[in-house]
């Protein structure tokens, strides 16, 4: 595997590889501390492209809290190890001057309204606006054919949408299906921060939202949504930031069922102080 950390050494070396004939390249960004769920990405990437490059960078702007950046696990070494092994060819390990060359003062402001002003981006003020301004970066340094995301982080999957429109960049983006453990909790960076009894508790996470893919139209949609925050609530260190039904394609918050359209059911809970991301497609 490739390791590359500045960004012309990335420019020149992809360059000089797509020199003289057309060679799909597949693009998953990431911040690390990997896991099964990233690794996905990266298979899948390298069974539908010529080359599969990979990133690694903790994203300093997409942080609103001190303690979580400074707490964001950070285990290259295992990182570069599993990339190898999964036969990754290229990884961009870049720092901050390389992604923010005139510095992080000033952000490009994306028209990301109301994506980055609802649900994740309610909680999380200017997280989507850091998401987009380092994915912008990236996808000009890589200029990659296909861009593969993960659907745990169905919102971000909205708002890069959203910046491939923006910037006219000629992407295909592929939403992977979320990897989950044997007990179907979503497979996440900030899972081991969780005690094993926490784990245990944030299974029932994945199982309230099969619950409502499974049963939920029988019931009126609020009712759906109250009652599945109140169970989940009433768990021990256990706190729902939200339960939200949207329209997938819009990503338009509802609260009573549409006929015929495919809608998403995406949450965030708090754990024991750990915050969880999660969320199920279903057709109504
Ligand atoms: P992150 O390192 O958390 O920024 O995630 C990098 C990419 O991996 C994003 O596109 C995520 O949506 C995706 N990802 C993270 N966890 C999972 C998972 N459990 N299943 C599928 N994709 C995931």
């Amino acid at each position: 595997m490739i390791l590359l950390k500045k960004a012309s050494d990335l420019q020149k070396w992809l360059s000089e590889y797509r020199r003289g004939w057309q060679k799909s390249v597949g693009f998953v960004p990431t911040m690390g501390a990997l896991h099964q769920g990233h690794l996905a990405l990266v298979q899948r990437s390298m069974q539908e492209n010529e080359l599969t490059c990979c990133s690694i960078y903790v994203n300093p702007t997409q942080f609103n809290d001190a303690d979580d950046l400074a707490n964001y696990p950070r285990p290259l070494e295992s990182d570069i190890r599993l990339l190898a092994e999964v036969g990754c060819q290229l990884l961009f390990l870049p720092d901050d001057e390389e992604i923010y060359p005139t510095g992080k003062q000033h952000l490009h402001q994306y028209p990301l309204y109301p994506l980055d002003q609802v649900l994740e981006g309610a909680c999380r003020p200017g997280h989507f606006q850091g998401v987009a301004n380092v994915v912008d970066r990236l996808l000009h340094l890589v200029q990659p054919d296909v861009l593969y995301l993960g659907q745990k982080d169905f919102q971000q999957v909205k708002v890069i949408e959203r910046l491939l429109t923006y910037r006219n960049y000629q992407v295909r983006l592929v939403m992977c299906p979320t990897v989950r453990d044997l007990g179907g909790l979503a497979l996440s960076s900030r899972n081991v921060r969780l005690s094993a009894e926490q784990r245990q508790l944030a299974t029932q996470i994945w199982k309230e939202l099969t619950w409502i893919e499974n049963y939920g139209l029988n019931y009126p949609l609020q009712e759906v949504r109250s009652q599945v925050i109140r169970r989940l609530n009433a768990l021990p260190e256990t706190k729902v930031d939200y339960l939200e039904c949207c329209l997938a394609d819009r990503f338009i918050p509802i609260d009573q069922w549409p006929k015929g359209e495919k809608v998403v059911w995406v949450t965030a809970v708090t754990i024991g102080g750990v915050r969880l991301l999660d969320n199920v497609l279903m057709a109504t």
